[in-house]
């Protein structure tokens, strides 16, 4: 169940909260799952009796993505890191495939719920109730998407509408005869979803919709992103973070300062990339503890984050990352010795409220990036005070071309604006 006090745990109270989880889980994993038996078994660790403390937790290696990948290839179709005969399982789900071959996944009903319960933290935190209805604008296919959103709203009691099926005309119909006053989707289906109400004479913002809740992309964390989304619906917009392997983990409060990471759910580490040593800044490491069935322990999400010191004025004692998610660490370019993620160029562009969209060319050259940058303008005079911007907030000279409005591609789910030539 839902509690309201393990959101403002103090810190030590919080990590025996965790310990007692972590070493419950570890219970069950111990020695039924083949994957993680296999994986800790050379530091002797083979039953939970071996983990005695956050000490043997440290010493405990890293799960990274490829050897989830090598596992479901050599033990199709879903691997070894299973805790339970597969009769157990209820659900499975798959990456969306955006970098590389898709991940399967499976649930059981406890771990189900669990996803529900995990998005009722999102969902609380936007302000969302039982007296809303929730709009899901979402092709319901084996991506997991937003399927746990979903069992998450009707948990929480709201009216949960299903998008799928749909076309976007037939979506925004749908918001209108149902009075929507939630959307839950990726931020660049908003904006989307907002440019074709405009272009049909419907103003976005005259729509009952009160909140929106952005998941797929950094974008709801960005705050000229964010202010585009709010103006466009005339709603607050909200961040999410979560992965289909992991679960729905990270969430923002009506202070904004970021994501919380949902520390009663997830163990949060953040690492230097290069050398997995503590940091403040570097990539984010989770552990679930309530997906006992197919859990991932120190797992390298890939996503770069920076913790931010002091607590929120929302009350929350859970971790903050500043900013939300940065960027995926495989997405960063280098361009004349400069780091710059997409994610930056985009919080620049997006305060140009003429460019409803853009895209980020890149061209390797050697060793190096070189980057291009297209933005819809129906005034191709305006490039030059977009490069100016860009210049001033990145310290980067990029070519910036304007394309005829609506010549870029649109996407319901994550948008792929980091084209490679
Ligand atoms: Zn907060």
């Amino acid at each position: 169940m839902y509690d309201r006090a393990l959101e403002t745990l103090s810190g030590e109270r919080l990590r025996d909260h965790q310990w007692r989880r972590f070493a419950a889980m570890a219970k069950e994993i111990l020695p039924a799952n083949a994957f993680y038996h296999d994986k800790w078994a050379p530091l002797g660790m083979t039953s939970a009796r071996d983990l005695r403390g956050w000490d043997d937790f440290a010493r405990l290696p890293f799960t990274r993505k490829q050897e989830l990948v090598d596992d479901q290839a050599a033990h199709p179709p879903f691997g070894t890191n299973l805790t339970y005969p597969l009769e157990r399982y209820v659900r499975v789900h798959q990456t969306s495939g955006t970098s590389g071959t898709p991940l399967r996944w499976l649930d059981t009903q406890a771990s189900w719920e669990w996803w529900a319960r995990c998005w009722g933290f999102v969902l609380r935190a936007a302000g969302v109730t039982a007296a809303d209805r929730v709009f899901f604008p979402f092709s319901f296919g084996l991506f997991v998407g937003f399927w746990a959103g979903f069992e998450g709203s009707r948990a929480l009691g709201a009216l949960t509408i299903p998008g799928g099926g749909q076309d976007t005309a037939a979506r925004l119909a749908s918001m209108e005869a149902l009075g929507v006053t939630v959307l839950v989707c990726t931020p660049s289906y908003a904006l989307h979803l907002a440019e074709a109400a405009r272009e049909r004479g419907v103003a976005a913002a005259k729509l009952p919709v009160r909140i929106t809740v952005h998941a797929g992309e950094p974008g709801a964390g960005i705050p000229a992103v964010r202010a585009r989304l709010e103006e466009a619906w005339g709603a607050r917009a909200f961040d999410h973070a979560g992965m289909t392997e992991m679960g729905a983990f990270g969430y923002a409060c009506d202070d904004q300062a970021g994501l919380h990471v949902n520390e009663s759910e997830f163990i949060a580490e953040v690492v230097d990339p290069a050398t997995g040593a503590p940091a403040r800044d570097g990539e984010l490491v989770l552990t679930n503890l309530g997906r006992v069935g197919s859990p991932l322990i120190r797992y390298r999400t890939g996503d770069r984050v920076r913790l931010i010191d002091g607590g929120c004025g929302c009350g929350r004692t859970f971790l903050t990352l500043g900013g939300g998610i940065l960027g995926r660490l495989d997405d960063m370019l280098i361009v004349r010795g400069v780091n710059v993620f997409p994610a930056a160029i985009e919080s620049i562009v997006r305060r140009f409220h003429a460019i409803d969209e853009f895209q980020i060319e890149v061209f390797r050259d050697g060793h190096l990036d070189e980057v291009r940058l297209l933005v819809e303008l129906p005034d191709a005079a305006a490039a030059p005070a977009v490069q100016e911007a860009l210049r001033a907030g990145l310290g980067l000279r990029l070519e910036v071309v304007a394309v005829p409005p609506r010549s870029l591609p649109r996407y319901e789910l994550k948008a792929r604006r980091v084209v490679r030539r």
